[in-house]
Order: C-alpha cells, then sequence, then structure tokens
C-alpha cells in the first residue's frame, strides 16, 4: 500500500509580519519568480498551504494582522504537530521591535508545546544594508532574542538566525541548511557522498531538490558559494524543471500531469559537460532529487565510465535510505 503523498517529507512553515517577504521568498524558491516581479505579487493575505512536487512540503502563513493564531479557535496543535521548522521571517529593512516581540511570544510558547520544532530566523532583506548596518543589525536581532529567551531560562532553544535576500543564493543557502536538520538520514547521504567524492576525484557533490534548488546535502569537504552558485545553475541548463514537473498547471483530469516522466532507472537524465576549469555532472536520482558534481580539469570526460558506474551505486544506496520518494503521487496545490 502507497504511503499518503507528502509522509515523511520535511515540513516547514513560513511565518512572518505582514511585508517581511514570505510571498517573495516561497514564490522565488518554489515557483523560480524572478526576484526583481516580487514587487508586484500579491502579500500574502491568508494561511496558504502548497503542497509541491519537492522533496519537503512547504506552508506559508502570515502572522497575526487578521488572524490571531493564539485564537483557540484556530487548530494550531494541528499545524504544529506536523511541521520540523518554523522559518520566522523579519524584513531587516524596517522597523523590527514588533516583529521581535511577536517571534519571542511565539518561540516562549513553542517552548512550551513543541519544544522540538526548530526556530529559524532568517533576518530577511539584507541586499538594502551596509555592512555596518547589516551586521549590527543582525547581532542585534540575535541578541534581543537571546536576552529574551535567558530571561526565561531557554538558553538551549533550538533558534538560529540567517542573513538572508531574494536577489542572491542566501536564501537558497539558508533553506538548505534548515532542512539539513530535519532531515535523519543526513550523515548516511553525507558518508554516500564522501565516499562518491574520494572514488571518483570529485572536488563537490550535492544532492539537490530539483524544484527549489535547496540541496538536501553535500559531501562534508569545505563548501564555498561559488561551487553551489555553479551546481545550482547548471540545473537550469540542463533540466527544464517546469517541463519535467508541470507545477504550474493544474491537473485537467484526477490522474495529474506527468507523474511518471523521465525519472525510472531506465531514462534517468545523465550529463557531464565541461564549464570553465571544471567538469560537471548531473545526473537524476529520483523524481525529486539530482546529484550534481563539480571536478577540476585533472579528472577528463574519459573518467565519465567510472563516474557513471559509482553514481549507480550511489543511487541504489540512496534508494534504500528514501524508499519513498520513489512511490510517491505527486499532489496538485491546494489553498485554504
Ligand atoms: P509578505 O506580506 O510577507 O508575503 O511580503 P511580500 O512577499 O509581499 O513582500 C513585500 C515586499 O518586500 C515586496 O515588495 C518584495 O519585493 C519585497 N522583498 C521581498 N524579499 C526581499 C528581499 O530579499 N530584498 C528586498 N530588497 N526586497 C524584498
Amino acid at each position: 500500500p502507497n504511503s499518503k503523498a507528502g509522509d515523511g517529507k520535511p515540513r516547514l512553515l513560513l511565518m512572518g509580519q505582514r511585508r517581511s517577504g514570505k510571498s517573495s521568498i516561497s514564490s522565488v524558491v518554489f515557483h523560480k519568480l524572478p526576484p526583481s516581479e516580487t514587487l508586484y505579487i500579491e502579500t500574502t493575505t491568508r494561511i496558504k498551504k502548497e503542497s509541491m512536487h519537492s522533496f519537503m512540503d512547504f506552508q506559508v502563513w502570515d502572522f497575526p494582522g487578521h488572524l490571531d493564531y493564539f485564537d483557540p479557535a484556530f487548530d494550531v496543535d494541528n499545524i504544529f504537530e506536523e511541521i520540523g521548522a518554523l522559518i520566522w521571517v523579519i524584513d531587516a529593512q524596517d522597523e523590527y521591535l514588533e516583529a521581535i516581540m511577536r517571534l519571542n511570544m511565539t518561540i516562549l510558547n513553542l517552548q512550551n508545546s513543541y519544544p522540538n520544532i526548530n526556530v529559524e530566523v532568517f533576518v530577511h532583506k539584507v541586499d538594502g544594508l551596509s555592512e555596518d548596518y547589516k551586521s549590527d543589525t543582525f547581532r542585534d536581532i540575535i541578541q534581543r532574542v537571546q536576552d529574551e529567551l535567558s530571561d526565561n531560562g531557554y538558553e538551549n532553544a533550538p533558534v538560529s538566525f540567517y542573513q538572508t535576500s531574494i536577489y542572491d543564493h542566501s536564501i537558497f543557502e539558508a533553506f538548505s541548511k534548515v532542512i539539513q536538520k530535519l532531515i535523519p538520514q543526513l550523515p548516511t547521504l553525507e558518508a554516500l557522498l564522501n565516499s562518491l567524492c574520494s572514488t571518483c576525484h570529485i572536488e563537490k557533490a550535492y544532492l539537490f531538490d530539483i524544484m527549489s534548488k535547496i540541496y538536501i546535502a553535500t559531501d562534508t569537504s569545505p563548501t564555498d558559494i561559488g561551487s553551489y552558485e555553479i551546481c545550482s545553475d547548471y540545473i537550469d541548463v540542463v533540466i527544464d524543471v517546469s517541463e519535467i514537473y508541470g507545477w504550474d498547471r493544474p491537473a485537467e483530469n484526477g490522474h495529474s500531469e506527468i507523474a511518471e516522466t523521465g525519472n525510472n532507472d531506465a531514462e534517468s537524465l545523465i550529463t557531464m559537460e565541461r564549464k570553465g576549469n571544471n567538469y560537471l555532472y548531473l545526473r537524476e536520482i529520483n523524481k525529486y532529487l539530482a546529484l550534481i558534481c563539480l571536478m577540476g580539469d585533472d579528472s577528463p570526460a574519459e573518467k565519465k565510465a567510472v563516474i557513471d558506474y559509482n553514481v549507480g551505486v550511489f543511487q541504489a544506496a540512496l534508494k534504500q535510505v528514501f524508499p519513498r520518494a520513489e512511490r510517491d503521487v505527486p499532489q496538485t496545490t491546494s489553498e485554504e
């Protein structure tokens, strides 16, 4: 029997005040909207549940305003029981004291009832700030949250902070770190990637969620942002994501989309090419994930057979780690 779609996926909830950037983040990361076009999108005005063809599940909420989540009529438990991380977006270009107050209130509440939910604070829109102002603001926000936590005896609450912007890769990097904490198999994945890298002389290997371009694991060698960018851009070059996943097109009949497109073993996409001084290798692993490897000039394309073989081994191992991703039935986007 198939498990229900969405089961076992990391679940995220995005919260923050009106205009803090929630819709923009969601559109840029999960719908590939160019950042400049977020100027014209509708701000979040209600709870939006988005289920997408991704390794993770994701919901966006507007924080109070018109909706008070401490309202007993509102089924908080139902939601918080399901999520692994609460991403709290703070607009760093705006007055943030009110936002911090609400964030602190929320963290204290969560510590009472759901102490295992990670609270991930995105200090957002930092692209508009000078370096000095940016780091002062970041420090100030961390301080204000930590003071409140220790005043209440919660020194070790799982709260982390990131500086993000939709105008660069920082939002993807932050999401990657958030997601990786929610993947219990991460140590196994890292070990598999490490072994692949050393066997095939690969410099850096990423396991990407194709649709969002968030990486869910990488080998444990030091990551520099440049290699993430190169690999993430390569997905766009190689995979026409919208073609494969068709997430923008609502299903017209019961059995939506091209669920089985090109993602079974026989047809999985494999490609390798030269990019500047590097070689890039991409292979679709299952319908959500692709492996992308970055190799130096000293790894000539003739090695491709060796890499193909070892990546095949990796892919087989991964099937044991994520049996569910092979079976999942894609969902359509829903909103309530
Ligand atoms: P929401 O109400 O939280 O959903 O906020 P929106 O997504 O509607 O964003 C409000 C405004 O912030 C929009 O005009 C966005 O273009 C802008 N915005 C969102 N993210 C960023 C960012 O990273 N940098 C900058 N400079 N502006 C952003």
